[in-house]
């Protein structure tokens, strides 16, 4: 049976860490992954986690399994973040999941068991997982147009002329705030309009949302997902806590069906109790029962947003001085962009070619398609970045 393996492609971004930990060079720059740096080049457990943590090592007494869903507390303090008010809870179907990919992979097998022949329509580009786990999964995907190289911010006439292609029972894939790749992300009014359009045509919105609190701030970062939620009479939500509570390995996510037929709650949520019980049974706990003690303990949660807007802000911080390094080095406004971009990353927009030479002569790694981790930069290494990025002629 064996031999009918083939050997995967290797993950790039994987690829492109092993490369930098091999690379001698003392001054080289680590723009690759997507999990947040603190100056210091450390990625910290936050104050709030490691106090939840120490509070549920005294109380915890059982490791038995939750429920399928994992636990109601945790679905209901997440649909609480993510949706605020904006819809009813009881229009909420939820289960929790292995990570946001978890949630992501199970809203796939959703949309497979609801309509076998849905497309789905992803931005170009989009986080590669997306397309990697609809590939494996044998669900269409259809490209629209997303991210505007000459600008650095979004190709919105293109974005909409090409989902103006969608018929109904197809799902379109939205990034709910901080786009990964780009960083470049549709305003609220735009947000509107591919609202109208969904609902003109009948295809589904899923949300994929993975960095609440890094773009704007908690409340705005979900504003989109919100207007969405409420507008929508269908909509799927992956919801990721690996970034904004710092628990990457703990594997916490939340998958939501919302539906605003009433009457569709019961069969929402055995669906997703279902699915989760056809792929890992029990959902991981352990982040999922953290999160909820941030969220539900005023003390803890205010200092959980007190840091998380520590780390939102330095991050702002770090995008304005590498964009005014930029605007000084090359007499002009063009890579203005990176300051307007939200979340941890920014695409350039330059070709692999210009990354390799960076990568080559100046030892700084950022993902093939120009993608840079802007928390993986600080104070020192910004203006070598920025004297690379003028160095190779973007
Ligand atoms: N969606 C997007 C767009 C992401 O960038 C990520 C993290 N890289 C995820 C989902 C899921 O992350 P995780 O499974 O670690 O929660």
């Amino acid at each position: 049976m064996f031999e009918q393996l083939k050997e995967q492609p290797a993950d790039k971004i994987l690829a492109l860490m092993a490369a930098y930990r091999e690379d001698p060079r003392d001054d080289k720059i680590d723009l690759g992954v997507g999990v947040y740096k603190d100056a210091e080049g450390k990625t910290p457990i936050m104050r709030a986690i490691k106090a939840a943590e120490k509070q549920l090592w005294e109380a915890e007494e059982t490791k038995s399994y939750t429920g399928l869903a994992g636990d109601p507390g945790f679905a209901d303090a997440m649909v609480s973040l993510v949706l605020g008010d904006a819809v009813a809870r009881g229009s909420v179907a939820a289960a929790a999941t292995p990570g946001g990919t978890g949630a992501v992979r199970q809203a796939f097998d959703l949309i497979k068991m609801a309509n076998p022949n849905a497309r789905v329509f992803v931005s170009d580009p989009t986080w590669p997982n997306h397309l990697s786990i609809l590939k494996h999964m044998n669900i269409e995907h259809v490209p629209y147009r997303y991210f505007d190289a000459e600008t650095g911010g979004v190709n919105f006439d293109g974005m909409m002329a090409d989902l103006a292609n969608v018929k109904a029972g197809d799902v379109v894939l939205l990034h709910g705030c901080c786009h990964n790749p780009t960083g470049a992300n549709l305003t609220l009014p735009q947000w509107q309009e591919v609202v109208d359009l969904l609902n003109k045509t009948g295809a589904v919105p899923m949300i994929d949302i993975a960095y609440q609190g890094f773009g704007d701030g908690l409340e705005a970062d979900a504003a989109a997902t919100r207007l969405v939620a409420s507008s929508c009479p269908e909509v799927l939500i992956a919801a990721s806590c690996s970034k904004n509570f710092g628990i990457y390995r703990e594997r916490t996510g939340l998958l939501m069906a919302v539906s605003s037929d009433p009457a569709k709650f019961k069969v929402n949520q055995g669906t997703l109790s279902y699915l989760n019980r056809q792929n890992f049974s029990f959902p991981p706990d352990h982040g999922a029962r953290l999160v909820t003690m941030v969220l539900n303990d005023p003390a803890l949660r205010a200092d959980w947003e007190a840091e998380l807007e520590e780390v939102r802000l330095g991050m702002l911080r770090l995008r304005q001085a590498l964009a005014d390094e930029l605007r000084t080095l090359s007499g002009s406004d063009r890579f203005g962009f990176l300051a307007q971009h939200r979340g941890m990353f920014s695409r350039l927009g330059v070709g692999p070619d210009k990354v390799e030479a960076m990568r080559e002569k100046h030892g700084i790694y950022m993902v093939g398609d120009s993608r840079m981790n802007i928390a993986g930069l600080n104070d020192m290494t910004i203006p070598k970045l920025a004297k690379a990025i003028i160095d190779v002629g973007c």
